[in-house]
C-alpha cells in the first residue's frame, strides 16, 4: 500500500512520486491550502494539498485527527525558510495528489499531536493510543533492538534457543503461584513458572550444554513500584563451565552491548563479596556511583549510658553504624533533617541520630547534636576519629536490628547522593558474589537466598553440620543500585540437593513428590552447571532512562496487578467454572 514510511523520506526523495499510510498528526487550513501532518512509526511528513485537485481538497478538508489515510503525491522541497532543521523530514514536504481515506477516527481520549501530561490509569486504558507517542514506540523499538542484540550475542557464543513450559508445576523461587486449573484433572492445578529454573537445568542434563530463552516469567507478589507479576527474563545456563566463566560471558555481553547500543564505555565490573556490601553499604545491591559508606561503630557505644545505641550493639542481631556526609552540615537545615527522619520511618527506624561537626579544635564542644550529652564527649570524638571526620561534616547514625539499620541508612545513603548530588560517575556496574546459602525466616527456620537448586561452596557435611554460615557459589549483577540479574552454579549432585531440602524443611518423601524428577535427573549423569537470568524490563528501563518497567512493557499491569485494557482479571461464567471443577466462594467472610 506505501512506497515509503513517514519518517523516511528525506531530499534524496525529491521529484519522486511516492505513497505513503498512516495517521493524521495535524490539519492546518492556511488561506487555500492544506496542510497535513501524516504520521506512521517512523516520524511525520508534511503533505500539502491545494485546490488544484479538487477532489483531494474536498477529502483533506474532511478528515480529523488520527484518520488513517493513503496518500500519493510528488516530493519536493521546502519553501526557503519554511524548513524543520530538526528533522530528517523537515526539509521535503510532499505535494499531495490523490488521497484514500483508509478509515476514520473517534475524538482520541487525549491529544497526540502534541505532548501532554496524561494519567497512568487513562494511558493504561488507552494503551494502543499511547503506544502512539513517539517515546513511547521508540521505548518498544529499543527494546526490539536490545532482544535481538541478545540473541545474536549469545548465538555467536553457542547458546541455544529453547522454549520450556509455561503450564508446568511450582518452581520455587520464593514468590506466591499463579495456578490455573485443570479441566482434564478435576482439583488439580498447574502452576505458571516463576522461572524456566528447572527445566534450563534438565535441559543441561540432556547435553544441550549451552541454553537461552527470552522467558516470560509469573510471581504472584505483592507490588512494588518496579514489579509486574509477569515479567520477562533473558535466561541463559550453561554445561562445563565455573563461576568464572559464566560471569565473564554475561559481562562482556553488557559490556558489549552498552557499547554498540547507547555508545557507553563500562569498566571491568568490580566483584564485591556480599558481606564487604552489607558491611560498606547495607545493601546488596549497592549504588557504587555515591561515594557514602557505612562505619560500624558498635564497639565504641557499647558501653555507654544511651541505651538506644548500646542495647544495638549487645544484641546479636543488632548494628550501630555511622554515615559521614563530607562538607553537608550546613547545607542540611533542620527541617531537612526532619524530613530525613520521617524518611528513615518508612524502613521501621525509629529515629534518626546525627552529629554536625562545627569545630573539632573545640573538642566536644564543637560538636553540634542532641546525642552528645548521652553517648559523652569522648565516645563522640572517638566515633569522629574513626570516620575521618573534618569541619563541616555531618554525621547520621542508625542503630537497630542490623535488617533495619541496613534498610534505613541504605535508602538514606541514596536519598541523600540524590539529594546533595553526590554521584561520582554515569554508571557504576559490579558483581556481587558469594552470598550465604540461607538466611533466617521471621518464624526462626531458613530459606534460600538464591533458590535452592543453587550450589553451596562447601560439601555437604559440612553444610548440615552449620547452614547458616554457609556461602553459596551465586552472583548478582548490579548497574547504579538496580540488580540487572543474577544466577548461581548448581547443585549437580543428588545428595547435596537432599541436604539443601533437608536444611529447608523439605523431608526426602516430600523431596521426590515435588522435585522427584530433578532428583532423578540427577542421578543419570548430570553435567556441572551453572547459568543466570536477567530481568529484561528493569534493563531496558535503566537503558532508556525510563522511570518504571511499565513505561518499557507494551501492555503492563497496574500496580494492583490489574490490566484495565482488558479489564483482567475478570469474572467468568458459572458453566466455565463447572467444567473447571471449581466452586467460588462468595465472600471472604464465608471462609
Ligand atoms: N531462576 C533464577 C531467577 O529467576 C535465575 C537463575 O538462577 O538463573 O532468579
Amino acid at each position: 500500500m506505501r512506497s515509503h514510511y513517514c519518517g523516511g523520506i528525506s531530499e534524496s526523495n525529491i521529484d519522486q512520486e511516492i505513497t505513503l499510510c498512516g495517521w493524521v498528526h495535524k490539519r492546518r487550513d492556511h488561506g487555500g491550502v492544506i496542510f497535513l501532518d501524516l504520521r506512521d512509526r517512523d516520524g511525520v511528513a508534511q503533505i500539502v494539498i491545494d485546490p488544484d485537485t479538487p477532489e483531494a481538497f474536498k477529502l483533506a478538508e474532511s478528515v480529523r485527527s488520527e484518520f488513517v489515510l493513503q496518500i500519493k503525491g510528488r516530493v519536493r522541497r521546502r519553501p526557503e525558510g519554511t524548513e524543520n532543521k530538526d528533522k530528517a523530514t523537515g526539509f521535503v514536504e510532499v505535494l499531495g495528489t490523490e488521497i484514500v481515506i483508509l478509515n476514520s477516527a473517534a475524538t482520541p481520549p487525549f491529544p497526540l499531536d502534541e505532548y501532554v501530561d496524561v494519567g497512568e490509569e487513562v494511558r493504561l486504558r488507552y494503551r494502543f493510543m499511547d503506544l502512539r507517542r513517539p517515546e513511547m514506540l521508540n521505548k518498544l523499538r529499543f527494546r526490539s533492538k536490545v532482544t535481538s542484540y541478545i540473541r545474536n550475542f549469545l548465538d555467536g557464543q553457542g547458546f541455544m534457543d529453547v522454549e520450556t513450559p509455561i503450564l508446568t508445576r511450582a518452581t520455587p523461587e520464593g514468590a506466591r503461584d499463579y495456578l490455573v486449573p485443570s479441566r482434564t484433572h478435576p482439583g488439580s492445578f498447574f502452576a505458571l513458572p516463576q522461572s524456566p529454573q528447572l527445566f534450563k537445568q534438565l535441559l543441561m542434563v540432556s547435553g544441550v550444554d549451552r541454553y537461552y530463552q527470552v522467558a516470560k516469567c509469573f510471581r504472584d507478589e505483592d507490588l512494588r513500584a518496579d514489579r509486574q507479576p509477569e515479567f520477562t527474563q533473558i535466561d541463559v545456563e550453561c554445561s562445563f563451565v565455573d563461576e568464572n566463566t559464566l560471569m565473564l560471558i554475561m559481562e562482556q555481553m553488557v559490556r558489549e552491548m552498552f557499547h554498540d547500543l547507547l555508545n557507553i564505555d563500562f569498566p571491568v565490573f568490580p566483584r564485591m563479596p556480599y558481606s564487604e556490601a552489607m558491611k560498606r553499604f547495607g545493601s546488596d545491591k549497592p549504588d557504587l556511583r555515591i561515594p557514602l559508606e557505612f562505619v560500624d561503630v558498635d564497639d565504641l557505644v557499647a558501653d555507654t549510658e544511651f541505651k538506644v545505641f548500646a542495647g544495638a550493639a549487645n544484641d546479636p542481631k543488632g548494628r550501630v553504624v555511622a554515615l559521614k556526609v563530607d562538607g553537608a552540615a550546613e547545607k542540611l537545615s533542620r527541617k531537612q533533617i526532619d524530613d530525613y527522619t520521617k524518611f528513615v520511618g518508612i524502613y521501621g527506624a525509629k529515629g534518626l541520630a546525627w552529629i554536625k561537626v562545627n569545630n573539632l579544635e573545640q573538642g566536644a564542644e564543637g560538636l553540634q547534636s542532641p546525642i552528645v550529652k548521652f553517648l559523652g564527649g569522648d565516645v563522640c570524638l572517638s566515633i569522629m576519629s574513626r570516620l575521618g571526620a573534618k569541619n563541616g561534616d555531618i554525621v547520621f547514625f542508625g542503630a537497630d536490628k542490623a535488617t533495619i539499620v541496613n534498610e534505613a541508612l541504605g535508602a538514606l545513603r541514596i536519598k541523600l547522593g540524590h539529594d546533595l548530588d553526590l554521584f561520582t560517575c554515569e554508571w557504576a556496574p559490579m558483581w556481587v558474589v558469594d552470598f550465604p546459602m540461607f538466611e533466617e525466616t521471621s518464624d526462626g527456620g531458613l530459606t534460600a537466598i538464591h533458590h535452592p537448586f543453587t550450589s553451596p561452596s562447601c560439601t555437604p557435611e559440612e553444610l548440615a553440620a552449620n547452614p547458616s554460615e554457609a556461602l553459596s557459589i551465586a552472583y548478582d549483577m548490579v548497574l547504579n543500585g538496580t540488580e540487572l540479574g543474577g544466577g548461581s552454579i548448581r547443585i549437580h549432585d543428588p545428595e547435596m540437593q537432599k541436604t539443601v531440602f533437608r536444611i529447608l524443611g523439605i523431608n526426602d518423601e516430600e523431596a521426590q513428590n515435588k522435585f522427584g524428577f530433578l532428583l532423578d535427573a540427577l542421578k543419570f549423569g548430570c553435567p556441572p552447571h551453572g547459568g543466570l537470568a536477567f530481568g529484561l524490563d528493569r534493563l531496558i528501563m535503566l537503558m532508556t532512562g525510563a522511570k518504571s518497567i511499565r513505561e518499557v512493557i507494551a501492555f503492563p499491569k497496574t500496580q494492583s496487578a490489574m490490566c484495565v485494557l482488558t479489564q483482567a482479571p475478570g469474572a467468568v461464567d458459572e458453566k466455565q467454572l463447572k467444567e473447571l471443577h471449581i466452586r467460588t466462594r462468595k465472600s471472604q467472610s464465608a471462609d
